[in-house]
């Protein structure tokens, strides 16, 4: 502004006291002066941004020094943000170090970005080589490499460990941000050792039990039946005997059958079971074991359908809930056996109009010796290990088991297979006689 007015006052000046012509000479001067100036500025503000440092920032003049005062007010600012952006990086690297787990940032292309110390330890990383190489050519074992393309993190894995022998690593997969993914990796050898232990002491004890047990049953058995044997006084003490040493043998037996599906995680040999044979089965065992104190009915299913699986597993896992609809069902209520398709799913019911359960119950069914009523329980022979043990064989097989119930008006209890265990066989018409 001020040097608008100086340059006019100048050359108004040099007009009058000289003319025109060197009045626009002078014009031109000043302008070509003040262009020079502004392109001395720039170029120095270009050989600044080649080296951006706070101290080396020219000083400018007239309008160029706003600019470059507003310039080193931001880049400081920046600075600094990025100064504390830093500090706070280093600080969670160094809190992420010191964990006990193993962490390892992987971007949207499952390439390592970062890990700690802990991980390149468990997984044989290293931050400095592998850095952007994809995990997938690190971690090797085809469970992990399956792992990472289910895009389905909800549970942990577990491996054996590549680099200690017996030791184990749990390995959990977040996804976060955009595409991104966070692995963590934990040491559970300890742990897996003392459920192994645990293990291995259910199964011991009930196998050392077994064969005393047989005997103690045996012979109290054989005074029974001894004409004599017993006094008619202590005839009573003897069938109370006799009940509790074959409630211990079904315990024992559930416990081994427990034990069993547990150190043995993969089904047995699989086979194609017919469905209908099976089903008949389980309705005729439901008939007999009910003594006809309920109706039970079985809905018809599509001929020539069979279930791949193992079949004593599978009859177990569904006689089960056909006998607890027995045995929680009061005299003359109904039983319903159902098989059935939904979505991606092949469906096992089996609905009672028993005593149902309460729902704050429900959830707990399945845990080893949750009984709602231990007398009942007790009263109809029940170990408190049956749905467990369906739990069990269902995880084997992949499905999963479902329970709807109404305390006072029944329940449903469902074992849910993937349809892919669904076999559909052409039925054979059946000869036509002359
Ligand atoms: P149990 O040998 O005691 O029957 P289960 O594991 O088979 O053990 O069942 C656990 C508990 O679930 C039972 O004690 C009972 O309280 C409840 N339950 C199972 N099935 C039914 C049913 N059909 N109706 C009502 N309660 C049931």
């Amino acid at each position: 502004m001020w040097l608008a007015l100086a340059t006019t006052l100048v050359c108004l000046i040099t007009w009058v006291a000289k003319d025109a012509i060197t009045a626009l000479w002078v014009l031109s001067a000043i302008l070509l002066t003040y262009l020079a100036s502004h392109l001395y500025w720039l170029h120095q503000l270009l050989q600044w941004f080649k080296k951006p440092e706070l101290n080396a920032m020219p000083v400018g003049s007239g309008i160029w020094e706003d600019v470059f005062a507003a310039i080193y007010y931001e880049k400081r600012r920046h600075s600094r943000s990025q100064a504390q952006i830093s500090s706070a990086l280093d600080r969670f690297r160094h809190a992420a170090s010191a964990l006990p787990d193993g962490v390892v940032l992987l971007n949207g292309s499952d390439q390592i970005e970062w890990c700690n110390p802990t991980a390149e330890q468990q997984l044989g990383l290293s931050m400095r080589q592998d850095a952007g190489q994809p995990i997938s050519y690190l971690v090797r074992p085809i469970d992990f490499i399956q792992y990472l393309h289910r895009q389905d993190y909800a549970e942990p894995i577990k491996l054996k460990s590549w680099r200690t022998t017996g030791a184990t690593l749990e390995i959990q997969l977040v996804p976060f941000g955009a595409n991104q993914k966070l692995l963590i990796s934990r040491d559970v050898s300890q742990l897996e050792k003392l459920e192994t232990m645990r293990r291995d002491f259910i199964a011991n004890v009930s196998h050392e039990l077994r064969t005393p047990l047989t005997v103690v049953g045996g012979f109290i058995e054989t005074l029974t039946d001894m004409d004599g044997a017993v006094p008619d006084s202590t005839r009573a003490y003897f069938a109370m005997m006799q009940e509790q040493t074959s409630r211990m043998r079904r315990l024992i037996e559930d416990l081994l059958t427990l034990s069993q599906l547990e150190n043995s995680p993969e089904a047995p040999q699989e086979t194609e079971i017919d469905l209908q044979a099976l089903l008949n089965m389980l309705l005729h065992e439901g008939v007999s074991l009910s003594k006809d104190k309920h109706e039970i009915t079985l809905e018809p299913i599509e001929p020539g359908l069979f279930i791949k699986g193992a079949h004593e597993e599978l009859h177990s896992a569904m006689g089960n809930l056909v006998s607890n609809a027995v045995r929680y069902t009061p005299q003359g209520g109904k039983i319903n056996l159902k098989l059935f398709q939904r979505g991606k799913e092949v469906v096992f019911s089996v609905h009672d109009t028993g005593i149902g359960i309460e729902q704050q119950h429900i959830d707990r069914l399945t845990e080893r010796f949750y009984r709602v009523d231990r007398s009942r329980s007790r009263e109809t022979g029940g170990t408190g290990l049956g749905l467990s043990i369906v739990k069990h064989i269902l995880t084997r097989h992949q499905g999963h088991i479902e329970i709807e119930s109404e305390a006072g008006k029944g329940s449903t209890f469902s074992i849910v297979l993937p349809q892919s265990r669904l076999v559909h066989k052409a039925v054979q018409a059946a000869p036509v006689s002359a």
